[in-house]
C-alpha cells in the first residue's frame, strides 16, 4: 500500500479499525511518543508499536524526532505525514463563506477562496456551495480519491448527524453534497466548530466557553471536555439572550437581544450613523453602499488598529455589553476560560479592557476571579480549522467506507463508481 489513496483495501476490517484510530489519536496530538499513544488507544505498547512500524512503512505516519527532555530516556516522536490526505474545510456566516483545502498538519494547501453566499432567504444556497466547493477542489488538482472528507461550519440550528440545517440551506446538506463530489461532508454549527478549534489547537481547556463574534454573537461550550450541544443540540444562542429595553427587533423575531447592539452589523450601521450625525472618524466617507459587509468590517478593524476613535467607542460599547453577557454565563457555568474567537479575534485584545469592566460591575468577584477571559490568537481562520476538526473525528468512519467500496468493487468485478 501506499499513501496515493486513503483506502486499506487489503487489511482486515479489525486492523483497519485500529489504524484509523491511531490516524485519529495522531491528528489530534500533532506529535505523539509510541507510550502516549498506547494509552490513548488503550492498547499494549508492543501492538502500538506494530502498528506504528507498519504505517511508517506504509508511508501514513513519519518519525518526527525525540521529545524535550524531561529527565529519563527521550521518546521518539511521531506525526502523521502531512500529504496522507487532505480535508476540504469550509467555513460559512449568515453572508460569506470560506473555502480551503488542508492537508495533516492544519497547513492551507490552497488560497482560501472566499464566496459571497447570503442565507437568509436564499432558495439556492446550497446549489451555490456545492458549485464552490467542486470547483475549490477541481481547481487544486488534488485527486479525490486523496480528499478524506469535507467538514463544513454553518450558523442556524445545525443536526450534526442527520446533516441538516433547520435555519439555512435546509434538510439532507450533507448527503446532497457527498452525491455531488462522491466524498463524505460532516456538518456543525459554526461557533461549535469553532469551539472545538479552540479546544484542540487554541487555548480552550475542558470547562471553555468561546464566543463567536461574527455578524451575530454565537457560542460554543466545552463542558469537561466535551462539546455541549443541549438536549436538541441548539445550545449556545447567546445572541438572542434578551439584553435590552431597546425595543429593536432582532433577526429572531424578538425584541432586545443581544445581537440588537452587540455584532459586527451593529458597529458598522452604528459608526455609518454616528458619521452622518457629524462624528469625526476615518472611516467617514467609506463605508459606501457599493461595499459588502466583508469589505466593511474589514476597514472597519483596520480604523480600530490606527485607533480611530468613533471605532473604539463602538468597540468599547459592544465590548461592555458582550462582557455583561459573560457575567451571565460566568454566574451559570463557572467556567475556567471565555475566548473571544470569530471575526471580532481580528480586532485583538482591544476587547479586553470593556468587557473586564462590565465584569467588575456585574460579576460577584469570588467566581470572576477563576475565569480567565481572553482573546484567540487563532482568530479568523479558527472555522476553518474546525471544519477539519469535523472531518479528523470521523476518520474511522471514512476509512470503514472506503474499505467497504474496494471491497464491493472486488465482488462485482468491474471498476465503475458505486453510488451510494
Ligand atoms: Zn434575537
Amino acid at each position: 500500500m501506499n499513501n496515493t489513496n486513503i483506502s486499506f483495501n487489503d487489511v482486515p476490517m479489525k486492523e483497519v479499525s485500529y489504524k484509523s484510530s491511531i490516524i485519529r489519536e495522531v491528528y489530534f496530538a500533532g506529535n505523539i511518543s509510541c507510550m502516549e499513544l498506547s494509552k490513548k488507544m488503550n492498547k499494549s505498547l508492543s501492538l502500538t508499536s506494530k502498528f506504528l512500524n507498519e504505517m511508517i512503512e506504509d508511508q501514513i505516519v513519519e518519525e518526527n524526532g525525540y521529545a524535550l527532555s524531561s529527565g529519563g530516556r527521550r521518546p521518539l516522536m511521531y506525526r502523521l505525514r502531512k500529504d496522507l490526505m487532505y480535508i476540504v474545510s469550509v467555513a460559512m456566516d449568515q453572508l460569506i463563506t470560506r473555502i480551503v483545502i488542508m492537508d495533516m498538519h492544519n497547513n492551507f494547501v490552497t488560497p482560501v477562496t472566499k464566496v459571497e453566499l447570503p442565507l437568509t432567504n436564499n432558495y439556492v444556497a446550497l446549489q451555490t456551495l456545492t458549485e464552490a466547493i467542486v470547483k475549490v477542489i477541481k481547481d487544486s488538482e488534488i485527486d479525490k480519491d486523496r480528499i478524506a472528507g469535507i467538514g463544513i461550519g454553518m450558523p442556524g440550528f445545525v443536526d450534526p448527524k442527520a446533516g441538516h440545517n433547520y435555519t439555512f440551506l435546509g434538510a439532507n446538506i450533507s448527503k446532497q453534497i457527498k452525491i455531488s463530489t462522491g466524498i463524505p461532508v460532516f456538518i456543525e454549527n459554526d461557533s461549535s466548530s469553532i469551539a472545538l478549534a479552540e479546544y484542540y489547537f487554541g487555548s480552550a481547556t475542558d470547562n471553555s466557553m468561546i464566543i463567536n463574534f461574527n455578524w451575530g454573537v454565537g457560542l460554543g461550550i466545552i463542558i469537561n471536555g466535551e462539546l455541549y450541544r443541549g438536549a436538541n443540540g441548539f445550545a449556545g444562542e447567546f445572541s438572542h439572550i434578551p439584553m435590552f429595553k431597546n425595543g429593536k427587533l432582532c433577526s429572531c423575531g424578538k425584541i432586545g437581544c443581544l445581537e440588537t447592539e452587540s455584532s459586527f452589523i451593529y458597529m458598522i450601521n452604528t459608526a455609518e450613523e454616528r458619521i452622518k450625525e457629524g462624528k469625526q472618524s476615518s472611516m467617514a466617507g467609506r463605508l459606501t453602499a457599493d461595499k459588502n459587509y466583508e469589505e466593511k468590517s474589514k476597514l472597519f478593524a483596520d480604523a480600530v488598529t490606527n485607533g480611530d476613535s468613533l471605532a473604539i467607542e463602538l468597540v468599547s460599547e459592544v465590548g461592555y455589553n458582550i462582557g455583561s453577557g459573560i457575567a451571565i454565563l460566568i454566574h451559570l457555568f463557572n467556567p475556567g476560560k471565555i475566548i473571544l474567537s470569530g471575526r471580532g479575534a481580528l480586532m485583538g485584545n482591544i476587547w479586553l479592557t470593556p468587557m473586564q469592566q462590565a465584569l467588575n460591575e456585574m460579576c460577584i468577584p469570588k467566581l470572576a476571579r477563576f475565569t480567565e477571559i481572553s482573546v484567540s490568537k487563532m482568530g479568523y481562520e479558527s472555522e476553518l480549522i474546525g471544519a477539519a476538526i469535523l472531518v479528523m473525528s470521523n476518520v474511522e468512519e471514512i476509512y470503514q467506507e472506503a474499505r467497504q467500496k474496494e471491497k464491493l468493487r472486488k465482488m462485482i468485478g468491474r471498476e465503475t463508481k458505486i453510488t451510494d
